[in-house]
């Protein structure tokens, strides 16, 4: 990808939920954005980690799936043609005399009046198993995240952890895969009490059987194709389990990334803002989404998305210092067409 520069009102950092909406409530007050993610595709934890999975929670759809929302979003903003530069992270933000500079690890360099940061859970990956030759497996019989069921349709799946993803995912593909071993290494789930009595109930109807209390100790195949995950005890007893493919659910490695190092006055791994804009030490700054914090805060999509729409208002001047912004209703304005 050849260096480029380019000028706009704001840069948004990450492309998940609630960055696509920043591009959305931006074009409403008339602020054009550039959006940046170090992912090769737009939707964040959505997309990257749970696609097919219903979400309740978004006000007005009784349920949608993760990529249908972020269907959605991308539709939303697009009347305001947002520019996406994808698959490159944001590595430093400068402070000038206009507003901000930001630059991208693929030599990209935004001038903009305002930053919004919409980074998430950061830099994320998951935790990886430390296992011998992992890498070779990786991307081809050991996946992380399920994007699409299908693509483990008549597989024999080892699924390793005790926690949602785990549960979760062996409950949805058991109607699938030829077969699911889970490997936990004690017999208590960190899940939600209804999908693990749903995991017992496909235990008992022999769907799914349960390693327990193992944990993942070796990989044995060739070329990159499990052909068995050996667990073992603490007590070193073993045991071989037969895999085509391997899905641990360790969870996420949380890292803000170089995100860190800007001079945010930071909480774990959040950056404090103003609960009423958004904004933060840094002034044209604002964070929104699972990676602002404030008194109250909730990790939850709709919570994101009204944290943008404060945003938006609170850095219009910063945009149009000259004009005054008056308050008015999506019904009013519309959107372009
Ligand atoms: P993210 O979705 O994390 O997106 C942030 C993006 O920023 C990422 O794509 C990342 O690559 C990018 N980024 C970070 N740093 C940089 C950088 N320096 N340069 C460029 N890009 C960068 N929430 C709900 O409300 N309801 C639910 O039912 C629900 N279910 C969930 C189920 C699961 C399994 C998980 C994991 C989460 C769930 N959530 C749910 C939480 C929800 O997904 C998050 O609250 C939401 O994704 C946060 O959106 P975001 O845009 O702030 O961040």
């Amino acid at each position: 990808m050849a260096a480029s520069h380019h000028s706009t009102d704001i840069v948004i950092i990450g492309a998940g939920p609630v960055g696509l909406f920043a591009a959305f409530q931006c074009g409403m007050l008339d602020m054009k954005c550039h959006i940046v993610d170090t992912l090769d595709m737009i939707g964040g934890q959505c997309t990257a980690l749970y696609p097919e999975k219903p979400i309740y929670d978004i006000p007005a759809w009784p349920t949608i799936t993760g990529e249908k929302l972020i269907e959605q979003l991308q539709a939303q903003a697009e009347p305001f043609k947002p520019t996406y530069h994808l698959g490159q992270q944001v590595v430093s933000v400068t402070k000038t005399s206009q507003g901000w500079t930001v630059k991208t690890d693929k030599e990209i360099t935004i001038d903009a009046k305002a930053i919004f940061i919409a980074g998430g859970a950061g830099s994320f990956g998951p935790n990886r198993p430390p296992l011998k030759g992992l890498e070779d497996y990786e991307g081809k019989s050991v996946f992380y995240y399920v994007r699409k069921r299908d693509d483990f349709k008549g597989k024999k799946l080892v699924i390793a952890g005790g926690g949602d993803s785990a549960v979760d995912w062996a409950v949805s593909l058991a109607d699938i895969a030829a077969s699911i071993t889970v490997v936990h290494r004690r017999d208590d789930f960190r899940a939600a009490p209804d999908s693990v009595r749903k995991l017992h109930d496909l235990v008992k109807a022999g769907r799914i059987t349960l390693a327990i209390p193992y944990q993942l100790r070796a990989l044995n195949g060739s070329n990159g194709q499990l052909n068995h995950v050996i667990v073992k005890t603490l007590q070193g007893d073993e045991k071989t389990l037969n895999a085509d493919i391997l899905l641990p659910f360790y969870g996420l490695a949380m890292n803000l990334g170089p995100i860190a190092e800007w001079g945010f006055d930071l909480h774990k791994h959040q950056i404090n803002v103003n609960p009423a804009t958004c904004e933060t030490n840094q002034s044209g700054i604002f964070v929104m989404g699972d990676m602002a914090h404030y008194a109250g805060k909730l990790k939850l999509i709709l919570q994101g998305f009204s944290e943008v729409a404060m945003a938006a208002h609170a850095a219009h001047h910063y945009v149009h210092p000259d004009k005054v912004l008056n308050f008015t209703h999506s019904t009013d304005k519309g959107v372009p067409v």
